[in-house]
């Protein structure tokens, strides 16, 4: 199944609760539109290089649309089509006025120097930047993107169409950024975490936790749950996996990540590899890196009761069915890492209002929305009898199918 099927069986799955007509289905699982383009440009070394640069705009009837911009070797148009169906659910699951969109390079960061990086993202701009802006599509940080990419983006879009930082979220916050953006997604997820195990009746300090992936979400998840009291037994990320019994010293492993780059080589803990991490014998696992890591041949051997997808699609549908079939409770990524858009649509919503916001306040209504939409999908959860995921996906459906009947654009 690929990428976008999967998506579209989740989608299906929770349709089928909704009295939804044929109609709006085949609208609703139709992107908008899909770009691909050639982004061109002169390597350090004078070689010509094309990359292949994907946006995809999947629905705008609640708004303009929004989604990350990934660079990562695995984009293609395939995966950027299904994150981008993601968005449009994630948008409406914390209510958020927005459509759906992701877009992607296909491209490894790790063979590419800082002039480079900068120069495949003006041409990407150059591409598409009558496609992009405030009112329609609104890129903003995913995967080997940071706050400097977005600040590119927002300067090349300006030589087009004029000073408009709205146009791009994820910016740093001495140009245009909020404070809070970027510890967002990592804290939502850990802000929902701690409701979980409220609902469940655990506590945070019996809780064990294996977290795999230390880049934005991942770090920022693991600085939160430590400081909740929970106990990170295991951390991970592309250069393998860390695992102490009592718990790990996550503030030496900040640390650790900031003056060496990445996690290679921390002497503190048992070294593991990152399909050990996920198999280990925890309370929770929060998968924070790539897509389709628990699937059809792994999920029988992981024994977390409880996950939460902080990174975009981490279950493969085969493997989805078997946790509900085996009763684990899965906090979907559209839920689940949705404080990053969140905090996003805070930025947008200040540089509109040319006005910001303190730390405080962006942490408040962060919590505020994260802790709403948990509610409303732990109800209908419950008053449904379905899963967390589909529980999610209904809720996300039924605003936008409502949007799109009110709208009339049928
Ligand atoms: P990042 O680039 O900052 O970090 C990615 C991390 O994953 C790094 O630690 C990297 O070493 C690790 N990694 C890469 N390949 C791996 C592998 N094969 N095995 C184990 N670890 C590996 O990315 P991020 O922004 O933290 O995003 C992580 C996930 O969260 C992605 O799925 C992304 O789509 C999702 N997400 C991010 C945001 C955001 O605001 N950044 C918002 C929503 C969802």
């Amino acid at each position: 199944m690929h990428a976008f099927e999967a998506t579209g069986y989740y989608f299906n799955r929770a349709a089928d609760h909704l009295d939804l007509s044929k109609n709006i289905r085949t609208l609703l699982l139709t992107s908008k539109r899909e770009v691909q383009v050639q982004v061109a440009i002169e390597r350090d070394s004078g070689e010509i290089a094309t990359y292949l640069g994907y946006r995809v705009q999947h629905d705008n009837s609640r708004g303009p649309m929004k989604g990350g911009l990934r660079y990562h070797s695995e984009v293609d148009l395939d995966e950027v089509r299904s994150l981008a169906a993601l968005m449009t659910w994630k948008t409406a699951v914390v209510n958020l006025p927005y459509g759906g969109a992701k877009g992607g390079i296909s491209l490894n960061v790790k063979d590419f120097s800082h002039r480079e990086l900068e120069r495949v993202t003006r041409k990407f701009v150059d591409e598409i930047h009558d496609l992009i802006g405030p009112d329609t599509d609104i890129p903003a940080p995913d995967m080997g993107t940071n706050s400097e990419v977005m600040a590119w983006i927002m300067n090349q879009y300006s030589k087009y169409h004029g000073f408009n930082p709205a146009c791009v979220t994820g910016k740093p916050v001495e140009l245009y950024g909020a404070p809070g953006r970027e510890e967002a997604t990592g804290r939502g997820v850990g802000i929902l975490t701690l409701k979980l195990l409220g609902r469940l009746g655990r506590k945070p300090s019996h809780t064990r936790i294996a977290l795999q992936g230390f880049g934005n979400v991942g770090s920022h998840a693991a600085k939160f749950l430590h400081e909740s009291d929970c106990k990170i037994v295991a951390v991970s990320d592309v250069s393998g996996g860390y695992y102490a019994a009592a718990g790990l010293d996550i503030p030496a492993i900040l640390h650790y990540v900031t003056s060496h780059g990445s996690l290679s080589g921390y002497q503190e803990a048992k070294a593991i590899s990152n399909e050990e991490l996920l198999t280990s014998d925890v309370d929770v696992l929060i998968p924070a890196a790539l897509g389709n890591v628990l699937n059809e041949e792994n999920c029988r051997d992981i024994h977390a009761p409880i996950i939460i997808e902080a990174a975009n699609s981490p279950t493969r549908p085969e493997a989805d069915a078997y946790f509900d079939e085996v009763g684990k409770i899965v906090l979907p990524d559209i839920l689940a890492n949705a404080g990053g858009v969140t905090a996003s649509y805070f930025e947008w919503v200040q540089n509109r209002q040319h006005y910001q916001w303190g730390l405080n306040r962006v942490r408040q209504e962060l919590d505020r929305i994260m802790t709403e939409s948990f509610e409303r999908v732990w109800e209908t959860a419950q008053s449904r009898n379905v899963s967390l995921r589909t529980a999610a996906y209904i809720l996300g459906i039924s605003r936008v199918g409502r949007a799109t009947v009110l709208g009339g654009s049928v």
